[in-house]
């Protein structure tokens, strides 16, 4: 069934009923704009087009089947069943300082096998759809409503490599920068990605104003091929020469996960200088969060912060990242993989 982001469908359906388009536009504001609910939409609508709305169009095409709030901080985790049964996760933050935020995914599982992340451990089993990907954002605007909060950032950082499924998260940030869907500027969007220099290239040129951001975690090319296949399909110097292209548009964030004894040490470092050396960017350090089956292990806070202000000393724009909702398992696909233990003993 048509779901409400199959424009062509609900303007079929708009013009066989007769529909002003005024009352589109508030039928579209009461699930967007207000967070409304679907009845709530309807009304909007003249009374003899509501029925057929109903049995036509769907709203929602994830069930939401749990929500884990964090004790210890302001995140909540939303797992998401999709028609055919599959587990997908998104995260929604709420810093003091800053804007609410939900990290969604992109794909079921995920086909790049990095070896620090959980989702890898899953494995591949096929792409989210447009309407998944956006209805993750939907449910947690409509979940916000009532704290008079909605989303005013979204990253592609929860399942999946984003630029495996190109087309539909094309399609996706499409929407999410549009009225009347949810009208976010670009600058509040960011596309995550393990690196695939010809979609970071076609990304950068399709939206010049929305971030890109690059989990890059070794500037080393032996290293970075232990923890992610995908670098020996793509070498490190092809991928320099992407963002050095796609940085022409504003700095590319990059992303470093800090492990022990593996991307942390003296020479790491200067090879990370030394790849970025020229290239605006902003690094962020991030701490790894471990889960059953893994076993690598984070860098020491203590060290992270040396390491992030060595880089800073070096001229480069440097954050640390500090991981919310830990106690939740908030990070890349751990829920899921929790679920999953439960169900299969
Ligand atoms: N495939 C995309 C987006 C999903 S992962 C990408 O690789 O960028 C989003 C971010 O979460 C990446 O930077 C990834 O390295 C990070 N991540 C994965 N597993 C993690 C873990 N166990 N702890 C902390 N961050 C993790």
């Amino acid at each position: 069934m048509p779901t409400i982001y199959d424009t062509d469908a609900i303007d079929e359906l708009r013009s066989r009923l007769g529909v002003q388009p005024h009352r589109m536009k508030l039928f579209r504001n009461a699930l967007f704009k207000n967070a409304g609910s679907w009845d709530e939409a309807l009304v909007q609508l003249p009374e003899h087009a509501r029925d057929e709305f109903s049995n036509r169009i769907t709203v929602e095409c994830l069930e939401l089947i749990e929500r884990h709030d964090s004790d210890v901080d302001v995140a909540s985790k939303l797992i998401f069943q999709t028609h055919d049964q599959h587990l997908v996760e998104s995260v929604v933050l709420r810093p003091k300082t800053g804007r609410t935020s939900i990290c969604i995914s992109s794909q079921v599982g995920c086909a790049c096998y990095c070896s620090f992340c959980a989702t890898g451990m899953m494995g591949f089993t096929r792409n989210l759809t447009v309407s998944e990907i956006l209805d993750q954002v939907t449910q947690a605007n409509r979940m916000l409503k009532p704290e008079k909060r909605s989303i005013r950032n979204v990253v592609f950082m929860g399942m999946g490599e984003p630029l495996l499924n190109l087309k539909n998260v094309f399609e996706a940030v499409t929407f999410l920068k549009v009225a009347p869907f949810f009208n976010l500027s670009g600058t509040r969007i960011t596309v995550s990605t393990v690196g695939i220099p010809q979609a970071m290239a076609q990304f950068a040129e399709t939206f010049p104003d929305v971030n890109l951001a690059l989990s890059l975690h070794s500037a080393r090319q032996e290293v970075r091929e232990k923890l992610m296949p995908q670098a020996k399909k793509y070498p490190l110097e092809q991928l320099r020469e992407t963002l050095v292209d796609a940085s022409r548009n504003g700095k590319v964030m990059i992303e470093y996960l800090m492990l022990s004894g593996v991307n942390d040490r003296e020479e790491d470092l200067r090879a990370l200088e030394d790849y970025l050396r020229g290239i605006p960017v902003h690094i962020n350090i991030i701490p790894f969060n471990e889960y059953a089956g893994s076993n690598l292990h984070g860098t020491p806070e203590l060290e992270r912060k040396q390491f992030a202000s060595r880089l800073k000393q070096a001229g480069f724009d440097t954050t640390l990242r500090y991981s919310l909702g830990s106690d939740i398992a908030a990070a890349c696909g751990q829920l899921v993989q929790h679920r999953r233990k439960e169900i299969v003993p």
